[in-house]
């Protein structure tokens, strides 16, 4: 029978790392220690998963472990932060050995690829919700924040959008996707990759950042609105899978631009940094599409054009502040029916 402290010393206890960045003290105490280096800044961010509304309740635990600590190493990636340290609150059913090893083991794969440490939490019955804390650190006025995009910007996405949109309405029977796809699809819905790597270089190179979890639509109006700006994109240049660009182009239009999940970084920065966002490209081997343009809040929410001016009122009050104007690969504004789909994910709209 696991009790409590039976289970955390039997699956969350580990040696202690030899890394010099290590905590002072991890678990075990009632609080964890943990030293800053000096003249650096702490990053922190939580992030909870809901049995039910963020994964099915059968799901691999591995990938369980992975995904919890992913989509909170996701927001230290777009901060441009180094991943340090982070805490786990977990509310279980039951203690399941088999499913404690699984969950445990696809955590630590992952922490351990990017010497992140776990330094505490809490443990207690209930149903299945896991929180992590993470904490990484940050040269002081080097964080990539929302609010620095710039009119003039290129908008840039990594990776490919769309994917874990696709695994997700395949398992929902909204639509069907190849066989010979499914795994490829169920791994960008199950383990996405954190892009702390290209965070941390694109520090002195971007000007704004954030990461992509509630679908592109949704996720660029943060970035506008704390910046003051609009922005025109290309729904076309929005980067995808071959498995992906085998669906209709309404589903491959849901998928990417608001899908949802996907974890990759899009980010603004200066045309004439197009040479240094290449070269970051290859050396990372990871795809960065150039995807649209930050502009001023007057020239898209007025334009000339009338079709426009028509989706602009269209779309409504909710994006007057922070209007994209999608176009598709002509140039040729997408009808106002359309851009009013582009909805993000919103956990309290009933839409
Ligand atoms: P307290 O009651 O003082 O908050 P707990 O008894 O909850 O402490 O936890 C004992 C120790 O185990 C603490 O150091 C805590 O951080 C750690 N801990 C509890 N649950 C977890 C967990 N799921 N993962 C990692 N550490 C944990
Ligand atoms: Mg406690």
């Amino acid at each position: 029978m696991l009790t409590e402290f039976g289970l955390i010393d039997r699956y969350f206890k580990r040696p202690r790392p030899g890394t010099a960045s290590r905590a002072v003290l991890g678990i075990g105490d009632d609080c964890a220690l943990l030293a800053p280096t000096p003249g650096l800044q702490w990053a922190i961010s939580t992030d909870m998963l809901v049995s039910g509304r963020h994964f099915f309740a059968d799901v691999d635990p591995a990938a369980l472990g992975h995904k919890a600590l992913a989509v909170n190493l996701s927001d230290l990636a777009a901060m441009g932060a180094q991943a340090r340290a982070f805490t786990l609150a977990l509310a279980l059913p039951q203690a399941d050995p088999d499913w404690l090893q699984g969950f445990s083991d696809g955590l630590f794969a992952l922490a351990d690829s990017h010497g992140c440490e776990l330094i505490g939490g809490d443990t207690t019955g209930g149903p299945l919700n896991i929180c992590i804390t993470v904490f990484g650190e940050i040269e002081p006025g080097q964080a990539l924040t929302r609010g620095a995009a710039q009119v003039g910007d290129d908008i840039w996405i990594s990776g490919q959008l769309g994917d874990a949109r696709l695994a997700l309405g395949a398992a929902r029977g909204e639509w069907q996707v190849d066989a010979t796809d499914l795994p490829a699809l169920r791994r960008a819905l199950e383990r996405p990759q954190p892009r702390l790597a290209l965070g941390r270089a694109l520090r002195g190179i971007a000007h704004a950042a954030l990461d992509l979890s509630d679908g592109l639509a949704g996720d660029l109006r943060h970035i506008l609105r704390r910046s003051g700006c609009a922005a025109r994109v290309d729904v076309d240049a929005l980067p995808r899978s071959a498995a992906l660009a085998r669906q209709p182009l309404e589903i491959q239009r849901r998928c990417t631009v608001a899908g949802g999940d996907d974890y990759e970084l899009c980010f603004t920065a200066p045309p004439a940094a197009r040479d240094r966002i290449a070269e970051l490209a290859d050396s990372l081997a990871l795809a960065l599409t150039r995807v649209g343009t930050i502009e001023p809040i007057a020239s898209s929410g007025g334009s000339t054009d009338p079709a426009a001016a028509l989706s602009a009122s269209a779309v409504g009050a909710a994006t007057a502040l922070a209007p994209i104007h999608w176009v598709d690969a002509t140039g040729r504004t997408l009808p106002a029916a359309v851009q009013t789909s582009f909805h993000g994910f919103d956990h309290f709209d009933a839409s």
